[in-house]
This record gives C-alpha cells, structure tokens and sequence, in this order.
C-alpha cells in the first residue's frame, strides 16, 4: 500500500474574501463576488501535495458548520481528511481587498482547548500514523493547548520512525528544537529566524554561523531558511547550500512557504536525493506565487521551472 503524507493544521479556518471597491468606515459595504476557502496553513501544504500527486491525508482539529465547510471544500477536491472533532466551531479569517491593492484582515482566535482536548488529540494523532510516510505540521496553535504539542506529536512520530516537517514559529518552534526528538526538517523564513533567536541577522554568512553554532538546530537534519525571491539557504546535517531562483512574475506571494513545505515533503517521501528535495521546495514555492489561489500550483510548468533553479554548495 503507497503511505501518505500527513499533513496537520490545529486552527484551520474558512478563508473569506472581500473585494471591495472602498472600504467605508461605519458604513453598510456591500460585497457581491465573495470566495470561501478552506484556509490555514496545514490545509495549503495538504492542496499543494494533492497537486503534486502526493498520497496526502489532511488532519488536526475541525468543529461545528464551518468545520463541516472546510471537510466539504477537501471532499470536493478528493482530498482526504481525517480532523478530530470538537463541540466548538472552528474560525473565519477575513480578508477586505479595498482600495487599490489595501488588504485588511479580520482573523478569529478560534475554539479555546482544554488540556483534554490536547490528550484527546493526541491518542488521534497517533492512531492516524498507520501507513504515512511523513507528518507535516504548520502554524499556531488553538488557544488553550500548551506550546509543547509540537514536541509531543513529534516525539509519537519519531519513535515510529516518521519523519516531521515541522513549519510553525515562535514559542511552539522554540520548545520544539529545545525536545529531545528534534523535528526533521523546519522551514522558518529570515524573520522567524530572528524571532527565534531573538535578535536581527544581518546577512547570509552571520545566519551560517547562527545555524551552526546555536545548540537550538543541533540534531535538525535539515533547516530550508526560505528568503522569497532570493531562493534559500540551506543546511543538510553539516553541509550548507545556496537555492537561486530565477526572476518570475509574481501574481500572489501568500503561501509560498506552504508550497515550499509541500515540496520538500513530497521528495522526502518519495525517497528522491538531496538536490531533489531542496529543488523540488524552491519549484514549488515559486509555482505558488504565479497564481492568483493562495497554496495552489500548477504542476504543468514543474519541470521548466525546476530546471531554472541553481544550487550551490557552501
Ligand atoms: P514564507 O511564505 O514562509 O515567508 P518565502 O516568502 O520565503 O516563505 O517563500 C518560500 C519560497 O517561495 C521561496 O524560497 C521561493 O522559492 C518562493 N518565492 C517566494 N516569493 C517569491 C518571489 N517573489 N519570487 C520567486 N519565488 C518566490
């Protein structure tokens, strides 16, 4: 039986968009072309994988109608998922486009968990790992599950010999790399980085120095630092390279990191060798940003795009 790759998002949400002309203040706006999308950042990754033809099953925590939405969305596009469900709803985002190119956001906080939902979810988790090649794990988390989630799941998927891709940042990242069972592979983007180690990086030679010597990153296999239009930096184990991309026209940079994500997980499940997996993240980052949908490519223009990208070691 082929494994699928496990892709979690804990605090997913129904996207929704708001083309505006103007935005008025303390006014009625009214909105006529409304898109619904099944958001959050686990959700993108599991889209793009089911793009890339990867075996994907998308997985976290869903609750109430807008729960039932999002579940629709996957159904809809033969996506499997298998979410925990709670008694509470799950979040709206929304996004006002107004006023030439001006986005606001409105984003709900989502259901508050309890340490029972967390054990709850956790016995899911575990019970979801027959047959899967790689768990995926992006974003925040619910309010009320404590920061050390991340480094749970991770040490139930290490001790089955599954890799974790984990994407998040701030204190879940932070408690992560501090476990014993360190993550596969993290994806943090310069500013996360920074926000890591709380203070600025001011170039790629000090951010080497950074990943080399802070006890944070040791035993992470590897650490993809995407920097947008500048490709990435990577470290694999002791060995650091340079992912350059060339120059494309960018529709919608939103959830670029998501794709790239997917892409590196799709190689590592696929067995592919080390160049693969880093060109393969950089392709599909960049295929993300040349369409409007957010975590969304077109896997037509894969090998075109995957042949431009230049990698150097350091
Ligand atoms: P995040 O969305 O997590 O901040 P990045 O912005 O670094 O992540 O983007 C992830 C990847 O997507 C980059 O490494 C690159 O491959 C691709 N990408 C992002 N922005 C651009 C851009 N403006 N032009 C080309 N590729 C891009």
């Amino acid at each position: 039986m082929t494994k699928s790759i496990l892709a979690v998002t804990m605090n997913p949400s129904v996207d929704i968009s708001y083309p505006l002309e103007t935005l008025q203040l303390n006014s009625v706006n009214r909105v006529t072309e409304v898109t619904k999308t099944a958001g959050g950042k686990g959700l993108n990754v599991a889209r793009v994988l089911h793009q890339l033809h990867s075996p994907v099953i998308a997985s976290g925590i869903l609750g109430g109608t807008i729960g039932q939405f999002i579940e629709k969305k996957l159904d809809e596009t033969k996506i499997k998922h298998n979410f925990m469900p709670i008694n509470q709803e799950s979040r709206n985002c929304i996004a006002i486009l107004h006023d030439d190119m001006q986005q606001t956001e409105i984003l709900e906080t989502g259901p508050l968990l309890d340490e029972q939902d967390e054990a709850n979810f956790l016995i899911h988790f575990e019970n979801s790992l027959d047959n899967i090649s790689v768990v995926t794990i992006s974003g925040s988390l619910p309010k009320g599950l404590s920061t050390e989630l991340y480094t749970k799941m991770i040490e139930i998927a290490s001790i089955r010999e599954i890799p974790v891709v984990l994407d998040s940042s701030g204190k879940p990242l932070k408690v992560s790399l501090s476990g014993r069972h360190k993550p596969f592979l993290i994806k943090p983007n310069q500013e996360e980085i920074a926000q890591l180690i709380e203070k600025p990086i001011h170039d790629l030679v000090e951010l080497q120095e950074v990943l080399t010597i802070n006890s944070l990153f040791k035993g992470v296999e590897w650490i993809v630092i995407s920097l947008g239009a500048d490709g990435a930096l990577v470290k694999h184990n002791e060995e650091f390279f340079r992912l350059t991309i060339p120059k494309i026209d960018v529709v919608n940079p939103v959830g670029s990191g998501d794709s790239t994500v997917a892409g590196l997980a799709s190689a590592i499940a696929a067995g592919t060798d080390d160049v693969e997996v880093m060109k393969t993240g950089m392709t599909t980052g960049m295929l993300n940003t040349m369409e409007k949908q957010t975590g969304f490519i077109n896997n037509e223009l894969f090998n075109e795009y995957y042949q431009k990208i230049s990698l150097k070691k350091l």
